[in-house]
């Protein structure tokens, strides 16, 4: 006895894959990290928040890398 299997999409954060369910609050990103992330960026953008850049430090770290098949 299996309910019908929620759709699946991509994750516009690390391309991984999202599983939108009402169980997922934070589709259509796979976890609230990627949709922190993609929240930052947009914050960015729009209020044009003045940053500190550090150069030859790339912001996002690179702890996980999302499956190649
Ligand atoms: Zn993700």
């Amino acid at each position: 006895m299996s309910a019908a299997t929620p759709p699946k999409v991509r994750c516009p954060q690390c391309a991984g894959e999202s599983v939108w369910s009402p169980e997922n609050p934070w589709r259509p990103f796979c976890s609230e990290r990627c949709k922190l992330i993609d929240l930052g960026c947009w914050a960015d953008e729009s209020y044009r928040v003045p940053v500190q850049e550090v150069p030859g430090v790339s912001g996002l770290p690179d702890n996980e890398t999302p499956p190649q098949s």
